[in-house]
């Protein structure tokens, strides 16, 4: 069985096999005939040879075993705190407002422009709301929308490990052929020769996920600089999803890709409302490339999704004009969890890599000296004692790099993860 998330041994495509019969009926004749010796299957059922080449998602199948269990779920990313109560107010009086029809496919004209200004006001880069930018269900649709409007199967995307792990299935379902190149621990930094040696005459983009899930990792100037010189030595695209944004810690500065010198033209940076405003369930997202990329992503989405909800797309314009101080606690309070959970992870016994944003900590627990791999692992502490985790090789295309990993999430109530101390507390007995 491929493992969930990750891209497995690819399915030989061919034509369907004979054999199962798809059509009922009450007389007992040869499966594939019907009472008059005619041949009535029309094949084996099955999926695609991409769909067959990776599974479920290891984090979101977390989630349901932590639901069994009872669990605290600090493996899926979502908050189990309430979004702003602003947006809930936006979004009920954009409905009683009869905003309940398709929004232009590529996004609300309003909504669009406080992207734009969003952008402008943290980074000071002018964006075209009219050319520029496409709102999609959630970052999720937005680097699928991206993939498959640049990438051409047979093409490589270059994409780091460890990673989230959409990016492995993204790359697969538009056809490309991803070409990993390790963050190495503990500060999850690349080999330059590594890096430059992934790339080549079929390099069609690289992905890039700063600051970074699962690790941490801020991408510093100087590193994105060295990016930005491989994406113009092979005339590849940066994909750059930045829905961590402002969670960013000690100091460390998020710097969008596209305002790096040689990105401008040949990034698409991708975020959502997700993360930011606590609303993972909104699915509002949207991406910003130039307009000749934007052009392409415009016409995906289109046919993927239509478009992204109408009267949350009205709520966001109120997310994204929210004043700086709203930024500020945010990132104010994601620090304090943090902290809080680095320190009760440690009390526990676990190696600690410290993350300089997004809102998970990756840690070690080879030193318990537990049986069996970081998948029976994470599978027991849900159970006992009952705090739901994500295995470490669901973020590797080698396993056995994340065979001693749990990732933690901390987007949590400070009682939840004081909750998860006491639970945690019990484990080295
Ligand atoms: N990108 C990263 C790096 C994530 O961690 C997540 C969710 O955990 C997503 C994208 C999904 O974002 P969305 O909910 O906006 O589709």
């Amino acid at each position: 069985m491929p493992r969930a998330g990750r891209p497995g041994p690819a399915v030989p495509a061919g034509p369907p096999k004979a054999g199962v019969r798809i059509r009922g009926g009450a007389a007992i004749v040869p499966k594939d005939q019907d009472e008059t010796g005619a041949k009535t299957t029309v094949g084996e059922i099955r999926i695609s040879a991409k769909a067959a080449s990776f599974t479920e998602s290891v984090i979101r199948e977390m989630t349901r075993v932590a639901m069994q269990h009872g669990a605290i779920n600090l493996a899926q990313g979502f908050p189990d705190f309430p979004c702003p109560p602003e947006l809930k107010d936006a979004a009920k009086r954009a409905i009683d407002a009869d905003v309940n029809q398709y929004a232009i496919t590529w996004g609300a004209q309003r909504f669009r422009e406080a992207i734009a200004a969003n952008f402008e006001r943290f980074y000071g880069v002018a964006v075209d709301p009219n050319r520029q930018i496409c709102v999609t269900c959630g970052s999720t649709e937005a680097m699928i929308a991206a993939a498959l409007a640049i990438v051409d199967p047979g093409d490589e995307v270059v994409v780091f490990e460890p990673f989230y792990e959409n990016y492995g299935p993204d790359a697969i379902l538009s056809g490309a052929v991803p070409r990993y190149v390790t963050l190495h621990e503990p500060d999850w930094t690349f080999d330059e020769a590594e890096l430059a040696a992934a790339f080549n005459e079929r390099t069609r983009a690289i992905i890039v996920n700063t600051p970074n899930n699962p690790t941490g990792k801020v991408f510093t100037r100087a590193e994105l600089t060295f990016i930005a010189g491989l994406c113009q030595k092979w005339d590849v695209i940066c994909f750059t999803d930045e829905i961590y944004e402002h969670m960013v810690y000690d100091g460390r500065e998020h710097i969008p890709p596209m305002t790096v010198p040689g990105l401008e033209d040949r990034s698409v940076t991708i975020n959502a409302m997700s993360k930011t405003y606590s609303v993972t369930g909104w699915r509002i997202g949207w991406t910003i490339a130039s307009p000749e990329l934007t052009d392409g992503i415009r016409k995906v989405h289109d046919f993927l999704t239509v478009g992204a909800a109408a009267p949350l797309q009205e709520a966001g314009v109120v997310a994204l004009n929210f004043p700086d101080e709203y930024f500020k606690a945010l990132r104010e309070e994601y620090l304090e969890r943090r902290d809080l959970m680095i320190g009760i992870l440690e009390e526990a016994g676990f190696k600690v890599y410290k993350p300089y944003g997004a809102y998970y900590i990756m840690t070690d627990v080879a030193a318990f000296g537990w049986d069996g791999d970081d998948v029976e692992i994470a599978k027991r502490l849900t159970a006992d004692p009952g705090v739901a985790t994500v295995p470490g090789s669901s973020f590797y295309s080698r396993p056995e790099l994340g065979r001693t990993k749990l990732r933690f999430a901390f987007c949590k109530k400070l009682e939840t993860l004081q909750a998860a101390a006491e639970r945690l507390a019990t484990i080295r007995g």
